[in-house]
């Protein structure tokens, strides 16, 4: 299958053709930028050649409409699919999605959360579709990543009328941070659902982001992608209060601070360019000011790796990438200097003789530092062109999709009552990890569950608490406990069995054991692609073709800020053959 992604922004336009099968091939990459004068410079890169010119281009959506011709003079012809760079999805989008006049409409709806950014990605998605009007489209949100983000994380400490009109954190950045935390796993050799790491993207934007077992858990960039780190142009994080000092002292309206703080702040306002390359060769002569911007750029991302290990409560893996993180051994040095207290030192001499051809991602840790250190360089649009690939793979004509599968182990959800009894009065729980669902989490603490024939150690909790206690089992665990257990839907409560839960400060024994019936959590954006609705049953093939196997019977639940997947037990799983990661399809009646 042969991908052509796009990157489209204010000032430039990247696009690139990409081999989709087993693997994923870059076949051509192309750039239009630098527009000027009616004028604009462009790149062609496709096997051994490296084009460079002047196109009369005066912008990046004219630009488009020059790549066919850019594609057939390379002789690359065959393109089955187009994937397209959103720059944010909301709250709604939290998985690629077919482009369709539905799309486009709600993706419009979302352009006061980035409103220099959403009309140049929306041009080019129109133009590509009245250009090549037979074929489909994907839209790949640079937020979805971090939807997963718990709402302690995505919530800002502000009066709840501002938060009723929308703001909160969203973090950026989540198609390259996905893929970067994806290669060092892969590095690494240990599945990313072990690994706690942290990904620095360092290149004209630039944010750091807590990937926490394979789910973003926070990231720097916020409700735009201002905040956090320092950038090219962009000042990250300052206090709030410089809008008001602003005003009164300099008399600048609330335009001209926003507009300073995006393009004459970070670097440039630090050190007046904002190309690191010209600072460190600034800094090397000896130029003070060049010299602070670098520290005070590697400070700032020092501290959010030392904020998210704390965040996690452990960390694996460093993974530095963007134009700086990949080509800057010296920025790198200085963001890991110091950090042996947390178990993460640097060799030098692996750090300078980093190589990245070929999709390298060599680790650059010294010998015996319990943290490694990785650089690899991002590649959002090979991560797009995959994307955009599984979004059609399991998609049906009609813009289906796959549906990602969650597998439940046994857990609880907790009460008041049962929390007082188990840990002591008024004892809160430690959300130790963000479940994809958002505002869910599973605690750090673990309970017992005690039947007449057994006991189930280390259980998990699942927050947050919940007016009635429910305990969820598998049949197999039913049969450990020794007690008979009704398959239910959540929260159906009403004449279940009773069990024993132990915490570390006492036991509390309770109706409402289950074995929960399996569901589809949806949301109504997701619901209508897929043509399901709230309350109604569907079947969902799921499983390899050794042992995949149809579940009648999986009821929709649509919630408004949901995170589509199917809910199954570890029986069921374990029935269809499949682990984790699967993904299941929904079988058309
Ligand atoms: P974008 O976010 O626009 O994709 P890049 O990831 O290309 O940007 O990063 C651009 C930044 O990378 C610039 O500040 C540039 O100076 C810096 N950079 C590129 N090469 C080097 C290098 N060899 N040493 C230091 N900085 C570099």
């Amino acid at each position: 299958m042969q991908i052509l992604v796009f990157n489209a922004g204010s000032s430039s336009l990247k696009f690139g053709v990409f081999s989709v099968a087993t693997e994923t091939h870059e076949v051509f990459r192309g750039s239009y930028e630098r527009f000027r004068d009616g004028k604009c410079e462009y790149r062609f890169r496709h096997r051994e050649t490296d084009e460079r010119g002047t196109a009369s281009f005066d912008n990046p959506g004219e630009a488009l409409k020059g790549v066919p011709d850019a594609l057939k003079r390379f002789g690359v012809n065959a393109i089955d699919a187009i994937g397209h760079r959103i720059v944010h999805g909301g709250a709604k989008f939290s998985s690629p999605t077919l482009v369709n006049d539905e799309t486009v409409e709600a993706i419009e709806a979302l352009t006061p959360l980035a409103p220099l950014h959403i009309p140049a990605n929306l041009k080019a998605v129109e133009l590509c579709r009245s250009l090549w009007p037979d074929i489909p489209q994907v839209a790949v949100f640079d937020t979805a990543f971090h939807l997963s983000n718990p709402a302690f994380v995505t919530t800002y400490a502000v009066p709840a009328r501002w938060r009723e009109a929308g703001l909160r954190r969203y973090g950026f950045h989540g198609t390259s941070h996905k893929y970067v935390a994806e290669r060092a796993a892969d590095e690494i050799g240990r599945p990313l659902s072990d690994l706690q790491l942290v990904s620095i993207h360092l290149g004209n934007g630039a944010s750091v982001c807590a990937v926490n077992r394979g789910h973003s858990m926070d990231s720097s960039m916020g409700m735009t992608p201002l905040e956090g780190l320092v950038m090219g142009t962009r000042s990250g994080d300052v206090d709030p209060g410089a809008f008001g000092f602003l005003s009164r002292e300099l008399g600048l309206s609330v335009q001209e601070i926003e507009d300073a703080l995006y393009d004459q702040s970070g670097l440039k306002g630090l050190a007046g360019s904002s190309d690191m390359r010209d600072i460190e060769d600034r800094a090397a002569e000896g130029d003070p000011q060049a010299q602070l911007a670098i520290e005070i750029y590697a400070y700032r991302a020092k501290k959010y790796v030392g904020a998210y290990a704390a965040a996690m409560g452990g960390l694996d893996a460093i993974v530095f990438t963007g134009g700086i993180g990949e080509n800057s051994p010296s920025m790198r040095r200085r963001i890991c200097d110091g950090l042996a207290v947390m178990g993460l030192q640097l060799d030098h001499d692996r750090n300078i003789a980093v190589s990245l051809t070929g999709q390298a991602a060599p680790q650059i840790q010294a010998y015996g530092s319990r943290v490694r250190v990785l650089v690899t360089e991002t590649a959002e649009q090979r991560m797009i062109a995959r994307e955009t690939a599984t979004a059609l793979a399991g998609g049906r004509s009609d813009g289906g999709l796959r549906l990602p599968i969650a597998v439940s182990a046994r857990h609880v959800h907790l009460s008041r009552d049962a929390v007082d009894a188990l840990f002591g009065k008024g004892y809160v729980l430690n959300q130790a990890v963000a479940l994809r669902q958002p505002g869910h989490w599973a605690a750090n603490e673990r309970v017992t569950l005690v039947g007449p024939k057994g006991r189930l150690e280390r259980v998990a909790i699942l927050g947050p608490l919940r007016q009635r206690t429910q305990i969820e089992v598998s049949r197999t665990d039913s049969f450990a406990l020794g007690i008979e257990v009704p398959v239910r839907d959540s929260g159906k409560l009403e004449a279940t069995p009773q069990v024993t839960i132990e915490g570390p400060s006492g036991s509390f024994t309770t109706d409402g054991l289950i074995i929960a019936a399996r569901h589809i959590h949806t949301n109504p954006v997701d619901a209508k692609r897929l043509g399901i609705e709230d309350g109604e049953y569907v079947d969902v093939r799921v499983g390899d073709p050794d042992r995949g196997l149809t579940f009648g019977r999986t009821l929709v639940r649509v919630g408004d800020n949901a995170f589509t997947e199917v809910h199954i037990d570890t029986d069921e799983a374990n029935a269809a053959g499949i682990d984790v990661a699967a993904t299941g399809e929904l079988v058309q009646i």
